[in-house]
C-alpha cells in the first residue's frame, strides 16, 4: 500500500501517519522529519535545506526527489509506506509516479486532510515537538506533564523554528500556491479521498481507515 497524505501544515498528517504506522507497520516517510534529522546532524543537505525551511519556502524539487528515491529502496519499505509531506509540487508528484513505475509500483491513494487556514494558525503556533521521538504536543490542547519534557521519552520538547507566527502565514501561502494543485492531480487519477481534518483525532483516524 502506497499512501500520500496531502494537506496544509498543521492539518494532522504527521499525527495520523504515526498512528497508521503503529497499526499497519508501513513506515512514515516524512520529508520534513528527514530534513530536520539532516539539520541536527549538520549534513551539507541539512544546512542547505534549513535556509528554505526557516523562510517558509519549499526545498528545491531535485533535492527532495533524490532523498525519496533513496529512501524507498530501504528494506522497511517493502510492504508499503506513507508519504507525509511529499509530494508538495506537481513536478515532485510526476517524478514520484515515474520512480514508482520503474519499480512496477504505483500510488494507491492520496488522502486530503481538509481544514480552513483560520484553524491552522492556532494549531501551529501552539505546537511543540519532541526533538528525540517526534511526539507532538500543543501548549493548550495537549501540554506535556512537565514543561519542555516529553511524556513518552523524556526528550526535550521545543517549538519548531518554522512554527513561529511570522513563518506560518508564508507556509500556508506556499501550500495554496504549490501543493494544493495536487488535490486535482490525484482526483484526476481517481485516487483522492478527502477527510474532514477539523474533527477530533480519533474520528479522523476512523475516517482514514475507511478511506484506505
Ligand atoms: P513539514 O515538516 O512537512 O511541515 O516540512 C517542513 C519544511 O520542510 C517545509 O516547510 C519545507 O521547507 C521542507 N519540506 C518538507 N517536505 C518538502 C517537500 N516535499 N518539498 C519541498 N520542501 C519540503
Amino acid at each position: 500500500m502506497i499512501l500520500i497524505f496531502l494537506g496544509p501544515p498543521g492539518s494532522g498528517k504527521g499525527t495520523q501517519a504515526k498512528r497508521l504506522t503503529a497499526k499497519k507497520n508501513w513506515p512514515q516517510l516524512s520529508t520534513g522529519d528527514m530534513f530536520r534529522a539532516n539539520i541536527a546532524q549538520k549534513t551539507p543537505m541539512g544546512l542547505a535545506a534549513k535556509k528554505f525551511m526557516d523562510d517558509g519556502q519549499l526545498v528545491p524539487d531535485e533535492v527532495v526527489i533524490g532523498m525519496i528515491k533513496a529512501r524507498i529502496e530501504d528494506p522497511d519499505c517493502a510492504n508499503g509506506f506513507i508519504f507525509d509531506g511529499f509530494p508538495r509540487t506537481i513536478p515532485q508528484a510526476e517524478a514520484l509516479d515515474s520512480m514508482l513505475a520503474a519499480k512496477g509500483l504505483k500510488v494507491d491513494r492520496a488522502i486530503e486532510f481538509k481544514i480552513d487556514d483560520s484553524e491552522l494558525v492556532g494549531r501551529l503556533s501552539g505546537r511543540r515537538t519532541c526533538t528525540k521521538c517526534g511526539t507532538m504536543y500543543h501548549v493548550i490542547t495537549m501540554p506535556t506533564k512537565v514543561d519542555g519534557v516529553c511524556d513518552k521519552c523524556g526528550g526535550s520538547v521545543v517549538q519548531r523554528d518554522d512554527d513561529h507566527e511570522s513563518v506560518i502565514a508564508k507556509r500556508l501561502n506556499v501550500y495554496h500556491a504549490q501543493t494544493a494543485p495536487l488535490v486535482a492531480f490525484y482526483a484526476g487519477q481517481g485516487k483522492l479521498k478527502t477527510l474532514d481534518a477539523i474533527q477530533p483525532m480519533d474520528m479522523v483516524f476512523e475516517a482514514l481507515q475507511k478511506a484506505i
